[in-house]
């Protein structure tokens, strides 16, 4: 045995919804947005100076630091950019969670949290949701190095108000408590108000779900200032240029563009709506939404059978299969036309038709 083996890194990666090879497909499996990116993206895109590529990028991305700063009114010193909110979190998990008491965060939440804490020796403890898939807050008063909660939660797609993230709080004025808020934007309650009152708050986005944009990795951190120095220390001892110059023009022409982004988000939530009831006609249990995705699951059909039945058809939705969650299809909201088509081939298997997998 070669020595040198039992030094590398030994660690269960996170694992990410399915890219098929192939193209004529609906992707309807990692709660990518369905519509392009605003058209002042493209033009800050397809007007870019190339000739500055030989240049670093601006090593804390200012330009974009002041447009998300005076988008959410806030200084922008107290905005912080990276590489899409994964590399954001974890810069987080490194900066802040340094103690010996473990981190909390729920037993169904973005299954990124656990690969970080293994990844950065991050002791860590999960607290298991209510059987309706709620995050009860009295359970998070208790020592912690550290507190993790994604509103509106992925994959269960609920989202909670501001009275909650402020329990989680209150019960925690010694740690700090990170507030994932990839999804927030479809209809959630954001915790950004609350800044002012808890220095020890991050509130952590991503340009990746609203703005369509996943493809160009912008995410970011809003806190208070020890908070975001520290984040800065955590990035400056790692990688000093996390975001490209290109994704700097891009996301500050994104931000630019509100008619744009609203309109989007009207779209994908009328869809939902629509999603939601056609599902609930068919038998399929599921809670109301405050995301680009739904969580659901049928009394009477396996999770994993459907959705192998859909990829039959083309059709790409998530299934995990883990404790809990196995009889449950993670639905992202596509363009109309692909969740007429989810529909229908749902309607053909739900009915049994022409079901070539067998229900229970
Ligand atoms: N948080 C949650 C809850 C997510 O689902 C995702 C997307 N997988 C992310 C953060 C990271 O998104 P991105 O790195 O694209 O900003």
């Amino acid at each position: 045995m070669n020595l040198w083996k039992k030094n590398l890194i030994d660690i269960a990666p996170y694992v990410a919804g399915e890219q098929p090879d192939k193209t004529d497909f609906i992707k309807l499996n990692a709660n990518e947005n369905p519509y392009p990116p605003s058209p002042l993206v493209t033009s800050a895109i397809n007007s870019f100076d190339t000739e500055s590529l030989r240049k670093y990028p601006d090593a804390n991305a200012v330009p974009l630091l002041k447009a998300l700063g005076e988008y959410y009114g806030v200084p922008y010193k107290n905005v912080f950019a990276g590489n899409g909110s994964d590399d954001v979190l974890a810069l987080c998990f490194r900066a802040f969670f340094n103690s010996d008491k473990p981190i909390l965060y729920p037993d169904i939440t973005y299954s990124f949290y656990p690969v970080w804490c293994h990844m950065l020796n991050i002791p860590y403890e999960t607290l298991p949701l209510d059987d309706d898939f709620n995050i009860r807050p009295e359970d998070y008063a208790r020592e912690n190095g550290g507190v993790v909660i994604c509103n509106p939660n992925a994959p269960t797609s609920i989202g909670r108000g501001l009275d909650f993230i402020r329990m989680i709080l209150d019960e925690n004025k010694d740690s700090v408590v990170i507030v994932d808020e990839a999804y927030v934007d479809f209809g959630g309650e954001s915790a950004l108000p609350l800044l002012k009152e808890y220095p020890n708050l991050a509130v952590v986005k991503t340009f990746s779900k609203s703005r369509s944009l996943a493809g160009l990795r912008i995410g970011f951190c809003i806190a208070g200032d020890e908070l975001i120095s520290a984040l800065r220390a955590a990035k400056d001892s790692y990688n000093s240029y996390p975001l490209d110059s290109v994704a700097i023009a891009a996301g500050c022409a994104s931000a630019a563009d509100e008619d744009y982004y609203r309109s989007t988000l009207e779209k994908i939530i009328a869809t939902r709506t629509r999603l939601t009831a056609a599902l609930r006609e068919m038998g399929f249990v599921l809670p109301d939404s405050s995301t680009n995705f739904l969580f659901a699951s049928h009394p009477e059909y396996r999770a994993a059978d459907i959705c192998g039945y859909l990829k039959t058809k083309d059709i790409y939705v998530r299934y995990f299969d883990k404790p809990r969650i196995d009889d449950r299809l993670r639905i992202t909201i596509g363009t109309d036309e692909e969740i007429d088509a989810l529909i229908s081939a749902l309607q053909e298997y739900t009915s049994g038709g022409l079901n070539p997998l067998a229900g229970r």
